[in-house]
């Protein structure tokens, strides 16, 4: 990436949004290269476009990966293994927040191409709903999804939290946070 060549070394916070995808190359290279980070910020979902209609949400989508499982990583176990091993360089860090759901991609296309016919269809909601449309404002998949989720996203968040002595918190991107 051209645009870490000009930062300096000791960096400790670092915060990117607004990426095409977060994977293992991109965490390695900033590991590597700013060891002493405390703070590392990188997030994806920005890319969604949530506030027009659903035409743009499920076009922006497809722009991002936003949803790595099983597309960028074949498993939950696979993905946390290597973000394990290129974080390891980063022995101060206290926060990470990574804006990517751990959710399976299958849980926005099958949101887009199920959910969204109905509720269109739907007269009680009419033609053009208006804006959010993502799978955390939909009852269908919030009670299909919702429990694997966060039962997913506790799992990996106390893996990080255990390899990284230093960690005071770690986030993810989620469809389906608590208390929603
Ligand atoms: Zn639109
Ligand atoms: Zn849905």
């Amino acid at each position: 990436m051209l645009l870490f060549k000009n930062m300096t070394a000791a960096l400790t916070q670092m915060k990117l949004t607004h990426l095409p995808r977060i994977d293992s190359s991109l965490l390695s290279l900033a590991a590597s290269r700013f060891p002493t980070l405390v703070t590392l910020e990188l997030s994806c979902v920005e890319r969604l476009d949530e506030h027009c209609c659903w035409l743009c949400f499920e076009e922006s989508s497809t722009c991002c990966a936003h949803s790595p499982i099983p597309g960028v990583y074949a498993t939950v176990d696979s993905l946390l293994s290597d973000f394990l091993k290129v974080l390891k360089p980063l022995e101060r860090l206290e926060t990470l927040f990574l804006g990517i759901f751990l959710s399976d991609a299958d849980v926005l296309a099958r949101h887009l191409e199920r959910c969204a016919a109905v509720i269109m269809a739907s007269p009680r909601t009419g033609y053009y709903p208006a804006p959010p449309f993502g799978p955390n404002k939909c009852a269908v998949c919030c009670a299909e999804h919702g429990v694997a989720t966060r039962t997913r996203e506790l799992r990996v968040k106390a893996a990080i939290a255990a390899a990284i002595p230093s960690i005071q918190s770690v986030g993810f991107s989620s469809w389906f946070p608590l208390g929603q």
